[in-house]
Order: structure tokens, then sequence, then C-alpha cells
């Protein structure tokens, strides 16, 4: 599949991305098209950010995990835990394989699975949040991200199958 790019706000993420500039009816298409963009900024349309240096980034076409593990250390310091992804491009098979998956046995139970936001469509990942393992007394957690295409309704799904709140 050829690669489709997006735009996406830096401040929010949002790929609702709007740019200012003169239009012309065209007769034969019975439309207005745009004739320039001179130098105007972009402006999202969800935060209403504007700005000429928004990032220009390819569509995702398949689903992505990533791990954060956060340390005692971590907490006693104030720090942000560690984060890395774990896989790219994955099916939703594979994904939900990996999103369930801990580094270590020896950890209680499954705390919460939470959406990155409470209304589905805006939903762009759902996490995982795993209790304190033994011996490290981290606690781990993983994102499942999901990709762009998805609609509100197989978000849902998704949403569904890993009985998240
Ligand atoms: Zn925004």
């Amino acid at each position: 599949m050829e690669t489709r790019y997006k735009f996406k706000c830096p401040e929010c993420c949002s790929d609702d991305v709007a740019a200012d500039g003169p239009a012309r009816w065209n007769v034969k298409e019975q439309e207005w098209e745009l004739v320039d963009l001179f130098d105007s900024p972009l402006i999202c349309g969800d935060c209403g950010y504007e700005s000429h240096e928004f990032d220009h980034v390819p569509v995702t076409h398949g689903f992505r995990v990533t791990q954060e593990i956060f340390t005692p250390e971590n907490a006693a310091d104030g720090e942000a835990g560690s984060h890395k992804t774990l896989g790219r491009n994955l099916s939703l098979r594979d994904a939900l394989e990996l999103v369930n998956e801990t580094r270590t046995a020896r950890v209680d139970g499954v705390q919460g699975v939470e959406l990155s936001a409470s209304d589905i469509a805006a939903a762009g990942w759902i996490t995982v949040y795993n209790g304190m393992e033994y011996e490290s007394g981290a606690h781990e957690s993983r994102a499942l991200h999901l990709p762009d295409w998805m609609t509100a309704a197989s978000k849902r799904r998704v949403a569904q199958l890993m009985n998240a709140t």
C-alpha cells in the first residue's frame, strides 16, 4: 500500500488540521478550489493551536504496542518511567497478545485497563496497568496504539476485547 501522510498537531496530536488561503470558483467542477496557501499557519481543529511547524507523519496502518516501566526509584526521584516500543505494524491478534503479556510472571494481577480518552472516537491507545512486580517493586504498563484508519465502532470492539473502561 502506498504510504499516506497527515499533519499532526504538536499540542494535542489531533490530525484535524486546516489551512487558510484564497479560493476560486471552478465553473466546470461546480465547487471552490484552493488557489494558494501563501504563508499562512496551519490551525488545529481540535485545540486551536496555530503554527507553521505541524508534524508531517505517515499514516499508520498496523497496531503498535509500547511499554512503560515505573520503578520505586522513579517514584522517589519524581521521574517519569522508561518508555519503549515493543512492536509496530502488528496485526490485531499479535498486538493483543503482546499488550496482555508482562515481562515477569511474578507480578500482581491487572489493576486496570483504560482508554486514552473517554470519547472512544478520540481514543488513540488503550493501556493495561499491571500490578506490582514482587521482586523489583516496579509497575509495568503496556499500551495498544490504535491505527488512524479505525472507526469508533472498531475501536469499541477492541476496547471490549481488552475489557477497557
Ligand atoms: Zn491540537
